[in-house]
């Protein structure tokens, strides 16, 4: 394992921990210690930190229509498949900062069109968020001050392992919080991460995601005094949406969560849209923030990356004829289900986990982890270095205040995605 002296701490003669943040979930947990002798420990880190760390890396070679190749030759067919596609889409995205600046240069010169993995999900909140804005805010201040978590339509440690250990029963908060209480308004899920260290069980409303919709009406009806001609809600009483309103009116800092990822319905923006304006509500009164939970695969840090250097997220295309200048976001022509009806290449990016492009008929470069598989072999395989694992670089948290540095944490056998990304680029130039 790759050793930097200065992040070392040798706990006896035979193991040494190297701190490391975790990039397996948007909470990116700056704490672990990770072990450098088989197998490998991880201090401090959830189950799914430990699938993360402990991976190895078993297939190194680069493939063009499923036969190992060297890595310029798969370099070249990649280069000669951009250099006559017209409308290339490149789909997937899931890399860190210093990764998708690499993919932004590629996509200026290519005149690709941009979609992240999870923007179907993202784009939810998105739309709410343009069409009437939202309060939210930052893990910081939800372990420092919050007094309720209230959960909608997610038990949060499916996706956030170390949610409720580090954010919500800490006791390192800056202003004596009091110990919050938890209120679950979902389906049945992993609910007993809400129970609190002292023993006190969260509050579950149990509501099906596809009530939702209904449900958060009537809480904004009540929230505005309205009185509501029915004893049930989509089978939940209103009495115990009266007492989840009176609870988060009584908090002195409420936070509301939601998992855009977890709300599987059709116009899910309209629910996130009737969160928010819940919020705004209360907040004439008492202070409720929210705070959308990411998909993952570096959403936030592909999306912040995107907006900075075009002015949009991802679902937005370079036009290759105004370099430099223009550029264009559509929330529905851009997605990846639109554009593989139209484009005339593919280039999918998946380097955290192992997910496979979709199926297109389209030339398709498919860069990312080395695990993955196909059930039909792309054009062209390049597997490619870890971040956080293999190779440094950069992530947003997922409430998009603070950026982390990853690290290298093995010896690097792979390339990383900007060195591929830029000896195709020097191709096209
Ligand atoms: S909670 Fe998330 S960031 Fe923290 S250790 Fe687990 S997977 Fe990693």
């Amino acid at each position: 394992m790759w050793q930097n002296p200065t992040a070392m701490k040798i706990l006896d003669d035979s193991v040494q921990l190297i701190s490391a943040t975790c990039p397996a979930c948007g909470l990116l947990c700056d704490d672990l210690l990770v072990g450098n002798s088989t197998p490998i420990s991880v201090k401090n880190g959830c189950p799914k930190s430990q699938i993360f760390f402990r991976q190895a890396v078993s297939n190194t070679s680069p493939s063009m229509f499923g036969v190992d190749c060297d890595l310029n030759a798969a370099v070249k067919a990649a280069g000669k498949i951009l250099l006559h596609s017209s409308q290339p889409l490149f789909s997937g995205l899931g890399t860190e900062v210093q990764g998708m600046r690499s993919v932004m240069a590629l996509a200026e010169t290519a005149g690709a069109t941009l979609d992240h993995m999870h923007s179907e999900s993202t784009v939810r909140n998105t739309l709410a968020m343009q069409n009437s804005g939202w309060q939210t805010t930052t893990l910081t201040e939800v372990k420092n001050r919050a007094d309720l978590i209230v959960a909608i339509g997610t038990d949060i440690v499916t996706s956030h392992p170390r949610f409720f250990e580090k954010l919500v029963w800490n006791a390192d908060n800056l202003f004596n919080k009091a110990t919050p209480e938890v209120i679950f308004l979902a389906a049945t899920g992993n609910t007993s991460a809400g129970t609190s260290p002292d023993g006190h069980a969260p509050t579950i409303v149990t509501a099906e995601t596809v009530d939702l919709p209904a449900i958060m009406s009537a809480l904004n009806a009540l929230a505005h005094n309205k009185k509501l001609d029915a004893h049930e809600i989509a089978g939940v009483s209103v009495t115990a949406l009266i007492a989840v309103l009176a609870k988060i009116k009584a908090a002195k800092y409420a936070v509301i969560v939601w998992s855009v990822g977890c709300l599987k319905i059709p116009h899910a923006e309209l629910t996130v849209q009737s969160i928010t304006q819940l919020i705004a509500t209360l907040n004439e009164n008492t202070r409720v923030s929210g705070l959308p939970l990411n998909s993952g695969d570096g959403d936030s840090s592909i999306n912040n990356t995107s907006a900075w250097l075009s002015g949009y997220p991802t679902r937005n295309r370079f036009n290759v004829h105004q370099r430099g200048g223009e550029f264009s976001y559509d929330t529905y022509h851009f997605s990846t289900q639109q554009q593989l009806n139209n484009c005339d290449a593919l280039l999918w990016i998946s380097t955290f986990n192992a997910y496979a492009p979709p199926s297109s008929v389209a030339p398709t470069i498919v860069i990312g982890h080395p695990d993955m598989q196909f059930t039909q072999a792309p054009d062209v395989f390049i597997p490619v270095g870890i971040p956080g694992l293999d190779q440094s670089g950069t992530m947003f948290r997922m409430d998009s205040s603070v950026a982390l540095p990853l690290k290298a944490m093995r010896k690097q056998v792979l390339p990383t995605l900007s060195d591929v990304l830029r000896q195709i680029e020097t191709l096209l130039a």
